[in-house]
């Protein structure tokens, strides 16, 4: 249990974890003490947060993904974490929002 969760949370870091921490401070979706944990990934890594707080981001990006799902792939076409917060500002996934485009012009 202990090491399925630290392999999760090293996933999440390949997926731009502080890339999408960033964005979430700047967009004010985080209050304390996600903020400050927050904040903290950025500044010293995933690697720096103890047990309670990696649990703390990772509630936070669960709750985040489920409020934004892409209506077209169901997330299936999601590649990093800041695909959500595209989802967020346009309801569709980069790549779906790509093709929706595309199809629009043709
Ligand atoms: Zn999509």
């Amino acid at each position: 249990m202990g090491q399925a969760k630290a392999a999760m949370m090293e996933d999440e870091d390949n997926l731009g974890l502080v890339e999408f921490m960033e964005e979430l401070i700047k967009r004010d979706e985080l209050i304390d003490p996600a903020a400050g944990i927050a904040k903290q990934v950025i500044a010293k890594g995933v690697n720096s947060l103890s047990d309670k707080q990696k649990v703390v981001i990772e509630k936070v990006v669960d709750i985040y993904k489920r409020k934004n799902k892409c209506e077209i792939c169901v997330d299936g076409n999601i590649s990093c974490l800041s695909d959500y917060i595209y989802i967020n500002e346009n309801g569709l996934c980069p790549m779906c929002e790509y093709d929706r485009e595309k199809f629009m012009r043709d």
